[in-house]
């Protein structure tokens, strides 16, 4: 049998009788724009973060580029970030204006190497981007020491990692919760996936929260009058309702996905190299993410089987053709161009049974037979 790198409709099947009549009361009321479900989920995801605002956007992307417009960055402004990473990180750096600088990751976790991030301060440093790659926190409590220390904002790139936290000092610290503000993507195959596209910023800045608010809605707080040019990035009230009725199963479906991470862990131990976890991290496994040395055999071979699987990212974005302008080049990022070449992602969705999992086992073993 096939295994699918992930399976949206086990999670509907799973859902189908809280979901459907949630959206069907949305409809009764044919309120599709900023409906009581919006704010009800706000308040849910702000909480979550253990932080005072949410504020619903139109996607991941959004929740970065408002989080960065805020900054009021100008020409030659610098946003320090991952290579290593989806593509919306940096754009969203682009967009708001900003110059991104890139600096090489952490080897063992695939996030931003902070002694990299301190070299590349200049005057013109106005942020940093933290990605927490494929459910890993990066370490925030160095990083906002650095941050506070030449007065930069920290806007954390939370787009996989829901739910995720990080132990400082004893106490937990939520992915979203310390930085500036934090980005979470509702894209459906994020691990809070809505129905299309959705974003959330969370933040404990009151000034800041409203004026996120004001620019989703074209930087007016009252209607026909605009302080700021802002944009329309609402989230839909439909896609509130479908998030609402899954956000209380997230803990559940992130430790499902650490059970099977851990099973992976002892079926694949001196095999492949499997994730490494920060001893202060607690991984959501947005994705289970191996390193192999002929990855490209290893996709083919699990392909030929039906193993779903997949790279991200084969190429690091500072060798992108879009930034060729900001000068990179290739040998610049060693580490992350060897992740890029070496990484190879597979099924850890929640619903993944025992069996299944057995099969992508047993198919990664009978490569290295
Ligand atoms: C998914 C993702 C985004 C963008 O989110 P969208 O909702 O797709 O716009 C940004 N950054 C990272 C790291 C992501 O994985």
């Amino acid at each position: 049998m096939p295994v699918p790198l992930l399976d949206l409709r086990a999670q509907f099947d799973t859902i189908r009788d809280e979901v459907l009549p949630s959206l069907l009361a949305v409809v009764e009321r044919q309120q599709f724009i900023m409906g009581d479900e919006v704010g009800k989920l706000e308040q849910a995801v702000a909480g979550l973060c253990g932080v005072p605002h949410g504020i619903a956007c139109a996607s991941g992307t959004d929740a970065l580029l408002l989080s960065l417009k805020v900054l009021n960055l100008q020409p030659g402004d610098e946003v320090v970030t991952s290579p290593f990473t989806f593509f919306a990180t940096a754009g969203a750096i682009a967009n708001a204006g900003g110059k991104p600088v890139f600096v090489d990751i952490d080897s063992r976790t695939f996030n931003l190497d902070l002694d990299q991030v301190e070299a590349a301060i200049t005057p013109r440093t106005r942020a940093v981007v933290p990605v927490h790659l494929f459910g890993q926190m990066a370490p925030m409590a160095c990083l906002l020491e650095m941050s506070r220390r030449h007065g930069l904002a920290v806007i954390e790139d939370a787009a996989q990692a829901i739910g995720a936290r990080q132990r400082v000092d004893g106490t937990w610290k939520m992915a979203g919760q310390t930085g500036t503000t934090g980005a979470f993507s509702f894209f459906p195959s994020k691990n809070l996936g809505a129905w299309g596209d959705g974003g959330m910023i969370v933040t404990g800045d009151a000034a800041l929260a409203e004026r996120l608010r004001r620019l989703r809605l074209h930087g007016g707080a009252k209607q026909y009058h605009h302080d700021e040019i802002g944009t329309n990035s609402r989230l839909d009230t439909l896609q509130a309702a479908v998030l609402l009725t899954k956000l209380p199963h997230l803990a559940g479906w992130s430790a499902a996905r650490r059970q099977r991470a851990a099973r992976y862990d002892q079926a694949f131990a001196g095999l492949v190299q499997t994730p490494f976890v920060a001893p202060e991290n607690e991984h959501i496994y947005h994705q289970y993410t191996v390193r192999v040395a002929r990855r490209d055999a290893l996709k083919a071979h699990l392909a030929k089987l039906g193993i779903g699987c997949a790279v991200y990212y084969p190429t690091p974005l500072h060798v992108q053709p879009c930034f060729a302008p900001l000068g990179y080049r290739q040998g610049q990022f060693p580490e992350a161009e060897r992740a890029a070449r070496e990484v190879l992602s597979l099924p850890v969705y929640p619903e993944l049974t025992d069996p299944l999992q057995d099969q992508v086992i047993e198919a990664v073993r009978g490569f290295y037979r």
